[in-house]
């Protein structure tokens, strides 16, 4: 699709939704080519990439690059180290023991590591992020680590054609961010939800972060 085509469907979703402020758009790069990603850095904000390995490479492939890369997909701890020095951001942030790790790695490298926790609002068992029951308690040891700057939530939605069920998830992300706010007393301006099937939806229940891959690049050789 067009780059203008999907812009004029996200304004036509804001408006839907009574909304002018700013939604962040990240461009899924996974899976694809430098060559083939490279125009979109003129419109998005950031590309997103799901594993360290293939985004080490893209990222030294690519260049000097208008916008910075976040990691969007679920990290193992042994690619801790390699993932701090290449994101901007680490969006799926899904438990306490990698909370720990990044954390101590910020502080080895004199950082302060902006964050991302991801959660399964969905209840779908392949899905990675901490559950809704769980969230309070990471939230509440991450706001304790100096080297990790908490700037919001991360949800995948349910893959389904129920809009009900769809709904349903990214508004149970919006309340945990909103409870979240007032617990901490934290800006947390991101909420990342919306992908290309169901970014509309998202833009409606208050997403101010989409992530957009096969609307953008094209289908990938293998969906992930
Ligand atoms: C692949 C992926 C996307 C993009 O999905 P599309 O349906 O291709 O837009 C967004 N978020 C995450 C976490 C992903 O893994």
């Amino acid at each position: 699709m067009q780059i203008s085509e999907i812009l004029d469907r996200i304004n036509t979703a804001k408006s839907k939704a009574f909304r002018t402020d700013k939604i962040f758009f990240v461009g899924v790069s996974k899976n694809h080519s430098v060559d083939k990603i490279k125009f979109a850095e003129n419109y998005i904000d950031f590309f997103g990439e799901n594993r360290v390995q293939e985004a080490q490479n893209k990222i030294l492939n690519y260049g000097p690059c208008k916008v910075s890369w976040r990691l969007i997909g679920h990290l193992q701890q042994n690619k801790a180290r390699k993932a701090m020095e290449i994101f901007s951001s680490i969006d799926s942030l899904d438990s306490i023991e990698l909370a720990n790790k990044l954390n101590n790695l910020a502080i080895e490298f004199n950082k302060i590591m902006p964050v991302l926790i991801e959660v399964n609002t969905s209840g779908e068992i392949n899905k990675s992020g901490i559950t809704p029951e769980n969230f309070y308690k990471l939230l509440d040891h991450v706001v304790t680590l100096e080297n990790l700057k908490l700037n919001g939530l991360m949800t995948v939605g349910p893959l389904t054609d129920d809009d009900t069920k769809i709904h349903k998830s990214f508004e149970l992300l919006r309340n945990l961010t909103e409870q979240a706010r007032i617990k901490t007393g934290l800006e947390l301006p991101i909420i990342s939800m919306g992908m290309s099937d169901d970014f509309e939806t998202a833009i409606y229940e208050g997403s101010t972060m989409i992530r957009i891959g096969t609307l953008l690049f094209g289908e990938r050789d293998y969906k992930k």
